[in-house]
């Protein structure tokens, strides 16, 4: 199917609520607010708005510890992909229709992410990604995979997340304070445990050929924040490092419903984020550089010498 772009960047520069300055990605035909036929009602109905705002800082990296320095993607190449995207997700093109009505109910809405990358024969590629899960699933054909096996994964969660469950049950049937108190300690240690072990899935990369473990970039004691590993940048960069793509932008939106701390809103882009990205983005991107420099140099011919 034919990829419809319906969003230019225009000049026009504006003031947000929150006071920050923003270049304002419009819509050329449609109004803010565009109508949009949902499929649940008969009528057409307004759901959300098709304009889109991108703040000028937008970052995709980290802080390298081996080169004592930032590594980022710049955010200008991928923008037209993240405008594409955003209007396939608008025009229920993309996902199931009871998926995407889904980002504007309960579940409230998800980061969306794009990577321009380039293969080994030059050729562009664009490759999108979902933060975590979408509609309960890892796995949706047409966008990367999470950066683990996911019947591993499950080999380890279902079990024991039932045994979570039962746990549950139990400390809410029984009366006797001693009998719950051991069964909630039972309950966390699984809990924990079963975190651990999830987390031990997560094996980082880098353009360098290197790899370490997740947790090694987290605070021992503190842990790893919820989610982290899990966003569209770790998930791209993972899945460009195992097809041999050279990542040259990206960028990530926010689609739906705001987020509960009302600090995501639909049709806006943003960073990576700092809790669980920054301290992981630095070391995957780590090589990038060179990588792109010498795919850029123009080939050498060696002339072979005459014997
Ligand atoms: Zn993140
Ligand atoms: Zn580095």
């Amino acid at each position: 199917m034919d990829i419809v772009l319906n969003y230019r960047l225009s000049d026009c520069e504006k003031k947000t609520e929150s006071g920050l300055a923003c270049q304002v990605l419009e819509d050329s035909k449609l109004p803010e607010g565009g109508i949009t036929l949902s499929p649940f009602a008969r009528k057409p109905k307004l759901l959300y708005g098709r304009t889109m705002f991108a703040h000028r800082e937008l970052q995709y990296g980290g802080y390298c510890q081996e080169c004592c320095r930032q590594h980022a993607l710049p955010v200008q190449p991928a923008m037209e992909a993240a405008t594409s995207l955003f209007a396939q997700l608008q025009d229920n093109s993309l996902l199931p229709p009871f998926a995407t009505e889904a980002l504007f109910g309960e579940a409230r809405g998800k980061m969306f992410g794009v990577m321009l990358t380039q293969n080994t024969t030059g050729e562009h590629q664009i490759i999108k990604a979902f933060s975590g899960q979408l509609n309960g699933e890892w796995l949706i054909p047409g966008w990367v995979p999470p950066l683990f096996d996911v019947n591993i994964f499950n080999g380890i969660n279902t079990p024991e997340e039932k045994r979570v469950k039962v746990l549950s049950k139990q400390i809410n049937n029984t009366y006797c304070k001693d009998e719950q108190l051991a069964l909630k300690i039972e309950r966390r240690a699984r809990s924990r445990t079963l975190m651990k072990n999830i987390h031990r899935l997560y094996l980082l990369h880098n353009f360098r050929g290197e790899q370490r473990p997740m947790a090694s970039f987290f605070h021992a004691k503190k842990g790893m924040p919820t989610g982290a590993g899990d966003c569209c940048a770790p998930k791209l960069i993972h899945y460009a490092l195992q097809r041999e793509l050279i990542p040259i932008g990206m960028a990530e939106f926010y689609f739906g419903r705001e987020n509960k701390s009302k600090t995501k809103q639909h049709g806006h882009f943003y960073s990576s984020c700092d809790s669980g990205c920054a301290p992981i983005l630095g070391f995957m991107l780590c090589g990038l550089e060179e990588l792109r420099a010498d795919a850029s140099r123009p080939k050498q011919v060696i002339d072979s010498p005459i014997h």
